[in-house]
């Protein structure tokens, strides 16, 4: 009999269930990856023994079933995440301004996603080269093969931590406004205004005057 394969999914539970317009939730695999791999940066929530909670904005890369973050060896963020303490990232991509006829129902269209889980500090070197690498790409691909690769000293200053996600949801929203009936025949425009995150025209520093826009840019 042939075999039907089942999407990979992560499992549903009491942390990561989308409670609150449940339809919008998704727990494929795909669907979170699509999300943190869109996203130009993640929020690093912490519970710090010291300061309590605290999220964090980071770039970040995603290596299969695991986050990349990278940082100073010396930075409280890394030194709690390197420890193996519980982490909570969040994602989100704004993809639209939905204007409703009432305040009420106005809404973004968006995706984004919720991780849980527990970093560990990568100590292998090649290790530690390629999830650089992993967020150079990630910002801008063909930079890495480009620039100047980092040194002993560089690499010695800078922490690694590698995530496995445990745990996880998306969230996604699109199309129109949901205005209640008796709105619908008001004279006030409604619909959407799509957004997105967008590079402009690169502007050289005075050192790069005469040296030509790479090909990756
Ligand atoms: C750009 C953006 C703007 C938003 N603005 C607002 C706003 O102004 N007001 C508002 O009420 N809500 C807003 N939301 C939705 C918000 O993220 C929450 O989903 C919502 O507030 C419900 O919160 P809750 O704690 O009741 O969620 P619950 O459904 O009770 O959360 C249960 C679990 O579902 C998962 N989950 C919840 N929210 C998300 C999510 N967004 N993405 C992935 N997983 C999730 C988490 O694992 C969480 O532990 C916004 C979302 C985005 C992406």
């Amino acid at each position: 009999m042939e075999q039907i394969a089942m999407p990979e999914q992560f499992e549903i539970n009491d942390r990561n269930r989308v409670r609150r317009v449940a339809k919008r939730g998704e727990y494929d695999h795909a669907a979170v990856f699509q999300v943190i791999d869109a996203a130009p940066l993640g929020h690093v929530s912490i519970n710090d023994q010291q300061q309590g909670l605290i999220a964090i904005p980071m770039l970040h890369a995603r290596m299969e079933d695991r986050l990349i973050f990278h940082g100073a060896t010396t930075s409280r963020l890394m030194q709690h995440l390197g420890s193996g303490a519980p982490c909570c990232v969040s994602f989100a991509m704004v993809d639209g301004l939905v204007l409703a006829k009432s305040l009420f129902h106005h809404s973004m269209n968006y995706r984004s996603a919720v991780v849980f889980g527990c970093g560990q500090l990568v100590n292998d070197e090649p290790e530690r080269l390629n999830a650089l690498k992993a967020i150079s790409d990630k910002l801008l691909p063909g930079r890495w093969e480009d620039a100047r690769q980092p040194n002993a000293k560089e690499m010695k200053a800078t922490a690694i931590v590698s995530l496995k996600i445990e745990s996880a949801s998306a969230k996604i929203r699109s199309g129109p406004p949901s205005d209640d009936p008796e709105d619908i025949e008001l004279p006030i425009w409604s619909g959407v205004v799509p957004c997105q995150v967008q590079t402009q025209t690169p502007i050289a520093d005075e050192h790069s005057q005469k040296i030509a826009l790479p090909d990756y840019l």
